[in-house]
């Protein structure tokens, strides 16, 4: 379900250069995705805003990556009533998301906006791994340190990575309806000096309302406005979707490591076994015999 008012630009992530390339910025919009994902988790709006931040946060932080290659996981653990969160990217652009408690609900703030970090929880861990499928996996994690995400990862690329960033995140979205989600990583490049600092400082207001502003105007339009006298320089834009990399074969591959003992016990059951992806809700059936051939250590197809 697409409300029509929604602004027709297609999510995607726009990489950018200011200040003869002191600074970089990326601003990605990601409405599209936080809507599939409410509908996916059949969301409550409280857990709908948390995964429009966490999404456009993880799509900055992926986009952020120079090389080539890999996925990256960031794992939001605090001591909200959502519980954990997770989500993976690719760096073709398809991102998925879980969420351990996706329907529980809390009051609105008094100042109208949704109580995200009650959701989130203003204690724990935000984590990073990313696995490039050679080396070893990278990972940083850091400490939340407001659970309204922006602040969160913020403080990971600032003390984790030691470049420092500034972010704002936002989703606009009301009674299952997303109208607008996205965000806006802006990190200083070395020898970046403090009157460019001081520049963004002066413009830091406009970017927290940032799903406001994305709700209808185009990312390169707001970035013209945002940034003018400032260098502008367009690099790339690329396009961002949900879409879950789930399989019957990797699901069964998750059974195999159950162990041949607790499979054998299954299968003497008889009845077939259920695994349901986290992500995309997709549920995956094996019968009795298929669950005897991955005890066996065979390829289900
Ligand atoms: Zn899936």
């Amino acid at each position: 379900m697409q409300n029509e008012l929604i602004f027709n630009e297609p999510d995607g992530l726009l990489r950018m250069l200011i200040a003869e390339g002191r600074a970089r910025v990326l601003m990605c919009r990601t409405t599209r995705l936080t809507q599939q994902a409410a509908d996916i988790h059949a969301a409550s709006d409280v857990a709908t805003a948390a995964m429009g931040r966490l999404l456009a946060g993880s799509a900055l932080l992926a986009g952020s990556v120079e090389d080539e290659g890999g996925h990256v996981t960031v794992t939001v653990a605090g001591n909200g009533v959502g519980g954990k969160m997770t989500v993976v990217g690719h760096d073709n652009g398809d991102f998925k998301i879980a969420v351990e408690n996706p329907q529980a609900e809390l009051p609105v703030r008094p100042d109208g906006k949704q109580d995200v970090a009650g959701f989130v929880g203003r204690e724990g861990r935000l984590t990073v791994i990313r696995d490039k499928g050679e080396r070893e996996p990278y990972i940083g994690i850091s400490n939340l340190v407001s659970g309204e995400l922006g602040l969160d990862f913020a403080e990971y690329f600032t003390m984790s990575e030691q470049t420092p960033s500034l972010v704002a995140l936002g989703c606009l979205n009301q009674d299952g309806v997303v109208l607008s989600a996205g965000g806006i990583l802006i990190q200083a490049m070395p020898g970046c000096g403090l009157d460019v600092i001081e520049e963004l400082e002066k413009r830091e207001p406009f970017f927290r309302g940032i799903s406001r502003e994305l709700y209808d105007r185009p990312m390169r339009g707001l970035a013209e406005f945002w940034f003018q006298g400032m260098d502008l320089e367009i690099v790339s834009e690329e396009p961002l979707r949900l879409r879950c990399d789930c399989s019957r074969q990797r699901m069964a591959r998750a059974l195999g490591a159950l162990g041949r003992e607790e499979l054998l016990d299954m299968a003497r059951e008889g009845k077939d076994t259920e695994m349901t992806c986290h992500f995309c809700r997709t549920a995956h059936r094996f019968s009795a015999e298929e669950i005897l051939l991955i005890a066996d250590g065979q390829e289900i197809s």
